[in-house]
């Protein structure tokens, strides 16, 4: 008995081990141009070296485990085709309507509910694990939980720092690509390494890969699971929107997964300022530690109240100031009064509290929050580097 609880308990000291580590050094692979450069700041790479860093990602002939990457680009460009074709032949009325419906819920429900504040951060909890499984049969973005998800934790950990897997340190371009970069998992992190990342996904719901599979697939999601579920997803959406309005409809939605997943992913450099990061507004943004701003218009659209979100990871609501709408923690808040959500985390009333209290104490409810995730995403805490 003492043998075993001895067990467990150095098997648990290594995975906190494994949780508190620098993340960028293991869970995913190095971009082919590196991380850093001499001096130890971030390393932009030159255009010719973020495509050379994107085919790597993609290349399925080279390595059979880059094929969803490569399928994921191959239905990006399809999306554009469909918007290209809604605006140039079949733009109406009801086509329009259909688009201005499908984005905000693609943008607010299925990105910033579903993967960022759900799979990434565990913001609340559905109250029965089938109810989790409904939002990932019905991902009609097709961009996957589990590359979303494990790698955005390295992202708050290493924010604008090396070894971040994205951000305004990368280059526009490099930024946008690095979304294909961070799909090549380190399929050589050790089993108990590779124990602790499953443990990170396992409320999602997917049917995860033994350690051989996913060192032969490199997804943490089984990948015929993955495979047969994106599909239904695909014949769900594409069928209802035929359903409403015939091939109009089609384009409209599909025109809208484009767009949205083009702001996903562009936003992963405007988000944290871009090429010239303003100051940040007093009483407006709140987190120091990292370049993220909070910016109207993602704010509005999707919920992306990025500043807010770097100070409260987990939190659920990031309406720290009222002109901040929340739409995604209204939706939060529906889902708990219809009982499908349990609990949920709420930084905003302790925030406020002791913001009218005196600002001396903000910073300790930010590192409070950020690290009591049990799930490793809060900052590091390392000085941001200065920026060329
Ligand atoms: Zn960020
Ligand atoms: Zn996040």
């Amino acid at each position: 008995m003492a043998e075993v609880a001895e067990r467990l308990g150095s098997e648990r000291s290594v995975s906190a081990a494994v949780a508190s580590g620098n993340k960028a050094a293991w869970v995913l692979q190095e971009p082919t141009f590196g991380y850093a450069r001499e001096d130890g700041t971030p390393r932009e790479p030159t255009v010719a070296e973020a495509l050379a860093e994107w085919w790597s990602a993609v290349n399925f002939l080279a390595d059979p485990r880059r094929l969803p990457a490569a399928l994921h680009v191959l239905y990006h460009l399809t999306t554009l085709g469909c918007l290209v074709s809604l605006l140039g032949w079949h733009l109406s009325w009801r086509s329009a309507l259909y688009f201005l419906l499908a984005a905000p819920f693609l943008a607010t429900v299925t990105h910033t509910a579903w993967l960022h504040r759900y799979c990434s951060h565990k913001a609340f909890e559905f109250r029965r694990p089938w109810m989790a499984r409904v939002f990932l049969w019905l991902n009609g973005l097709n961009i996957r939980e589990d590359t979303y998800a494990i790698p955005h934790r390295v992202h708050h950990q290493r924010s604008d720092r090396v070894g971040d897997p994205y951000g305004p340190h990368l280059g526009r371009l490099g930024s946008y690509l690095a979304i294909e970069s961070v799909t090549k998992l380190n399929t050589s992190m050790t089993p108990v390494q590779y124990e602790h990342v499953v443990r990170t996904v396992s409320h999602i719901g997917f049917p995860v890969s033994t350690y051989a599979q996913f060192q032969r697939t490199g997804t943490v999601e089984h990948a015929g699971h993955l495979a047969v579920r994106m599909a239904v997803a695909q014949a769900l959406w594409g069928g209802l929107a035929w359903a409403v309005g015939g091939l109009e409809c089609v384009l409209a939605w599909y025109g809208a997964v484009f767009f949205v997943t083009f702001l996903v992913r562009d936003f992963n450099y405007m988000g944290h300022g871009g090429r010239r990061p303003r100051a940040k507004v007093e009483g407006w943004e709140f987190d120091d530690r990292t370049l993220a701003l909070n910016q109207v218009f993602y704010g509005l659209l999707a919920s992306e109240w990025h500043n807010n979100h770097h100070k409260f990871p987990r939190s659920a609501n990031l309406r720290l100031v009222p002109a901040q709408v929340d739409s995604a923690f209204l939706f939060i808040r529906l889902l708990h009064a219809l009982g499908v959500v349990s609990s949920y985390v709420d930084a905003v009333p302790r925030f406020r509290q002791q913001r009218a209290e005196g600002a001396q104490s903000l910073a300790s409810v930010g590192e409070e929050f950020a690290n009591a995730t049990g799930i490793g995403d809060g900052n590091d805490g390392t000085p941001l580097p200065s920026r060329r």
